[in-house]
């Protein structure tokens, strides 16, 4: 009886040793969902733990799906072959490419597929993946020659070394250039340079057929103009060449509050239109935060002294817009930016007292946004749920927006947070290229209003903010105002078409034309 009972616990024990030993295995070898793989591919799948859990989530924390494989290119090629690979099967299989993964609905996963890993790339060095050239022969003037799978901080700082910079940027700069440029790239500045699709003078494109294309306006402009704000469903985009201007090496950011939003949205209107008459621009930057006792109040950029006086201003009124406008400068242009800055501030209407400017060097202006990471990360609210929201709203409905939205549903919902953000700015239609897959809404002025919600207490507290972010796509629904959403996610296939209006045809025509077994990035569920 007592061997039977030690044999059965040695045999308990030799089976758990025997699975633990075939799991670690069948993690670190490589390993391919598929039979028949081509030899070359076959190395480059992994269920690597590490490789599999980074796969299955993104920055949102609130969609995950474990992928069949993760695949690791160590050039172009491989893309290509991948996607040859998968369109050769009778059944193919889905391919979610990935950048960064800071999408927040799961837009870069897929459950039955294969995630594709392109910052991979950049284990494999052929030469650097980002070169500037300032050849002369082109009529481009200089430009960046970059990766698809390169992060915009990486360009700018390779760009900075030759005097030059990228013009358009996001506010954060550790996305990669593919996943921006599958979205549109947007921030203060799109009034002035236009967002980062507009910005592109040639792609290099792996297609859902598995053809690698170079594209521009002139060459294949139907892949080119296809791929801009395409998320990521007729091609992969492998490279990008950036035009580049001088590079700034200062900053004067001036904050301007108000309490009326009619007054604040008057104010930035005027200032873009500067640039809507002429083209030159008596800003750089212009965007809009909302200061709300729901949020933690970041006060940071104002004199310690001035910060009661703001708190209270804000629990008087509920809600402070704040106005903020940066225009750049060198040593050479200081005194002349100043002295326009001033002369633009006397023409605004803000509550006197209440102007604040500070000067900035040119990339910590632009890392901003790092800058707060690295400051809250370590209290444990950067990486929490993010149920975020971003909606274009056209110019004839914002008052409405705010009167319904920011006053009748925010305050009103009153979810708290210990971090998040709220912006709302105009950007100009003209700015943006109508032939490219990105959809705007249909007036010549719209306001960007985003919704950065931090769910700080986990995800109750997330479903708190969905329920706002449904409330608030409800009043606009309910009051006619034609919103489109930008960076979205989870809708079905009718909201999709919905969303693309007019350019619903175009989508499907591209769609048959470019990835004809619809397998590229399914986790935006718009062929699902
Ligand atoms: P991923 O999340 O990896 O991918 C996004 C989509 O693009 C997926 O569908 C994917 O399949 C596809 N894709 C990725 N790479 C490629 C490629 N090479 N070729 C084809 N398709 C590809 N956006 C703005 O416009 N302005 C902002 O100011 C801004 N600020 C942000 C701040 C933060 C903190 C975060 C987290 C996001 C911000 N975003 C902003 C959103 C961001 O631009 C998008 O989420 C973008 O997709 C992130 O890039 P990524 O490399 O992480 O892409």
């Amino acid at each position: 009886m007592a061997w039977n009972i030690v044999l059965s616990k040695v045999m308990t024990v030799l089976w758990l040793l025997s699975t633990v030993v075939t799991q670690a295995q069948s993690n670190s070898r490589p390993w391919s969902p598929f039979k028949s793989v081509p030899k070359d591919l076959a190395s480059k799948f992994t269920r690597n733990p590490q490789a599999l859990s980074l796969a299955s989530n993104d920055f949102g924390k609130i969609v995950h799906k474990t992928p069949k494989a993760v695949f690791e290119p160590h050039s172009v090629k491989d893309i290509s072959a991948l996607i040859n690979f998968s369109n050769s099967l009778p059944n193919p299989f889905t391919i979610a490419t990935r950048g960064r993964g800071h999408s927040v609905s799961g837009q870069a996963m897929t459950r039955d597929g294969v995630v594709l890993n392109m910052t991979h790339l950049n284990a494999f060095k052929h030469g650097s993946r980002i070169k500037v050239v300032c050849d002369g022969k082109s009529s481009w003037g200089c430009y960046a020659d970059v990766g698809g799978e390169q992060l915009w901080i990486d360009v700018l700082n390779a760009t900075l070394k030759h005097g030059l910079t990228p013009l358009a940027f996001t506010d954060y700069l550790y996305l990669t250039v593919g996943g921006t440029l599958s979205n549109a790239g947007i921030f203060g500045g799109t009034f002035r340079f236009g967002p980062q699709i507009a910005n592109v003078l040639e792609l290099d494109v792996v297609t859902g057929k598995g053809e690698f294309v170079t594209c521009s306006p002139e060459k294949n402009s139907e892949v080119f103009y296809a791929v801009l704000g395409g998320l990521g469903q007729f091609g992969v985009i492998t490279r990008a060449k950036i035009p580049l201007g001088p590079a700034p090496t200062k900053a004067r950011r001036v904050h301007l509050l108000y309490s009326d939003f009619a007054t604040f949205t008057r104010d930035q209107e005027y200032i873009i239109s500067f640039n809507e008459r002429n083209d030159s621009s008596e800003a750089d930057f212009l965007e809009g935060r909302l200061l709300l006792t729901q949020l933690a109040l970041e006060l940071s950029f104002y004199p310690t002294a001035d910060k009661p006086r703001i708190t209270s201003l804000v629990t008087k009124h509920g809600i402070i817009y704040v106005l903020e406008l940066v225009k750049y400068f060198d040593k050479k242009s200081e005194a002349r930016v100043k002295q326009e800055v001033e002369d633009l501030i006397k023409k605004l209407h803000f509550i006197p007292t209440f102007k604040f400017e500070q000067d900035e060097g040119y990339v910590e202006f632009l890392q901003r946004v790092h800058t707060a990471e690295t400051f809250i990360d370590p209290l444990g609210l950067w990486n929490v749920p993010h149920p975020w929201l971003n909606v274009f709203v056209p110019k004839s409905r914002i008052i409405e927006f705010n009167e319904g939205v920011f006053k009748g549903i925010v305050v009103q919902q009153n979810v708290t947070s210990k971090s998040g953000l709220y912006l709302v700015y105009p950007m100009n239609r003209k700015k943006w290229d109508d032939r490219t897959s990105a959809v705007t809404p249909d007036e010549d002025i719209f306001y960007s209003v985003n919704f950065f919600n931090f769910a700080t207490s986990g995800y109750e507290h997330a479903k708190r903010f969905e329920v706002q972010n449904q409330l608030v796509l409800k009043f606009c629904k309910d009051a006619g105002i034609k919103i489109k959403e930008y960076l979205t996610g989870n809708k079905t296939h009718e909201e999709w078409v919905e969303h693309f209006g007019s350019k619903w045809k175009l989508i499907e025509d591209r769609k048959a034309e470019f990835d004809p077994n619809n397998i590229l990035s399914p986790g935006q569920g718009i062929f699902q």
